[in-house]
């Protein structure tokens, strides 16, 4: 990146993390005239938001988030409500293609072409005399008189001290860091597998603690149900493993009991199977199958047989033409059988019965029984921010100079969650505007 001897790089914005909240403070700093240059641990950008399904959604009020995320902190909340609708037209603005408005899971959002919005971003940066720096990290933040100055880089060339008006870090938080996981999620967490960018390692969090920032809370994670077992190797396959119809099947522990209400979403049914020994009996209908399973939801998302992939890819279930056969299979895989089965007829009543709303119960055969277990996209728990996406230290007060952006920041969400894309780009254009480098 140079110079490579002992001088100093100088710039108006560092950016640690190339994925969706780094880059799109980035290039809303290029545009606005600001000389910056952004840090890249990986041999490409785009972190996990090149991996994701490209639906920047949220959810439109406060009592929304009240309801769907009720464990986060309502003040960083209102920072996706404030900035979400000038997110998605800069995103348009780039020239990146920008879908409808349609609903998405609990919310409303669109559909942006994730992979032509970073390239985007990167060329905004450059053509503002900036730089994106990949297979580089961060040695270490420079602390002078209390305020973050810059960065000790290490690019594959040489170590090189960046000195910047305002260090951003956006590294995407720690999904693959077992210790932070264990720490701040939960002890079972430790092993969890993960689906995120494979940096996710939790670089930001240490980075900012070892200049006196504060963590949150330990809270839960945002993650989807898979099949247990299932090869994670290939990201590109990772959609078609998602069990978003969870939230219409039954969802049992080993002793063959529900353990969650399954409609609150596919990402509450991962947190309880978390913590129901990281592993469940995940059950469904022939209708939940025809007419949830099949069906693409939310809007271009792949309506593809999800129970079937999940076999094909090293999965355990069983395709049952009655309960006596899903009796065999949860007890050949240790799961309470019998149990299982008073459970689904129970259910099954109460649904007849008009007790669980628009539920779908569990009557028509041939009945699906599929093992599954958790894996983490991103923790809740992360640096402790204010809503002006500043760093805050251990007594609440910002760290001067240090901005943070993404699901690195701890406390947006918890008991639920809305939206990874609209976490990192919207307090990336809040912590712009905090640097005093967009208006608005
Ligand atoms: C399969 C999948 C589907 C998804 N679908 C959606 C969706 O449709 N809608 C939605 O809202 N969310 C979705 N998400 C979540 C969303 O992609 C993330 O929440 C979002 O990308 C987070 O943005 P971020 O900037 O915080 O982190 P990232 O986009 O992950 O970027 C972090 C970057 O920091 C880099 N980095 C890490 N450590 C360092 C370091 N020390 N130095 C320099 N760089 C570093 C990483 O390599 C990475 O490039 C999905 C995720 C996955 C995996």
């Amino acid at each position: 990146m140079g110079p490579s001897d002992d001088q100093a790089l100088e710039c108006d914005l560092l950016v640690i993390g190339a994925g969706m909240g780094g880059l799109t403070a980035a290039a809303l700093a290029a545009d606005a005239g600001r000389s910056v240059i952004v840090v890249e641990r990986a041999h490409t950008v785009g972190g996990s938001a090149v991996l994701s399904s490209g639906y920047l959604w949220s959810l439109p009020t406060i009592d929304d988030f009240a309801a769907v995320a009720p464990g986060g902190r309502r003040d960083l909340q209102q920072v996706l409500i404030d900035e979400f609708e000038a997110v998605v037209q800069w995103i348009a603005s780039t020239g990146a293609h920008v879908g409808d408005r349609i609903p998405v899971l609990h919310g409303r959002g669109n559909q942006i072409d994730v992979q032509t919005y970073s390239r985007r971003c990167v060329t905004l940066v450059q053509a503002a005399g900036g730089q994106v720096v990949i297979d580089a990290s961060v040695h270490e933040l420079i602390v002078e008189d209390g305020a973050v100055i810059g960065a000790v880089v290490d690019d594959p060339s040489a170590r090189v001290t960046v000195r910047a008006d305002h260090v951003l870090i956006a590294t995407g938080g720690f999904a693959k860091n077992p210790d932070l996981l264990a720490e701040l999620v939960h002890p079972a967490a430790a092993t969890m597998r993960a689906r995120c960018a494979p940096f996710c390692l939790g670089d930001g969090l240490r980075l900012v603690r070892r200049v006196g920032a504060a963590a949150t809370e330990p809270a839960g994670f945002y993650g989807h149900l898979v099949g247990a077992g299932v090869d994670l190797s290939d990201p590109e396959r990772w959609d078609n493993f998602t069990l978003l119809h969870s939230r219409q099947a039954v969802l049992l522990d080993r002793f063959g009991l529900r353990i969650t209400d399954e409609t609150l979403g596919d990402n509450v049914n991962a947190e309880a199977a978390l913590l129901a020994g990281r592993r469940g009996l995940l059950v469904w209908d022939e209708a939940v199958h025809q007419e949830v399973l099949l069906v693409s939801w939310p809007p271009g998302y792949a309506a593809i047989d999800k129970f079937d992939v999940a076999l094909r890819a090293g999965g355990s279930g069983a395709r049952c033409d009655d309960l006596d056969q899903l009796c065999a299979f949860a007890e050949s895989h240790g799961f309470e059988g019998k149990q299982a089965v008073t459970t689904l007829v129970d259910f099954d009543a109460q649904v007849a019965a008009g007790r669980h709303g628009e539920r779908y119960g569990v009557s028509r055969a041939p009945f699906y029984a599929l093992l599954v277990e958790p894996a983490i996209t991103f923790p809740y728990a992360g640096i402790a921010c204010d809503a002006h996406a500043r760093v805050l230290d251990h007594s609440g007060v910002p760290i001067k100079g240090l901005l943070a952006a993404g699901v690195d920041i701890g406390s947006v969400f918890g008991g639920g969650y809305a939206g990874g894309l609209a976490l990192a780009s919207t307090f990336a254009r809040r912590a712009m505007k905090t640097a005093g480098i967009i208006g608005g």
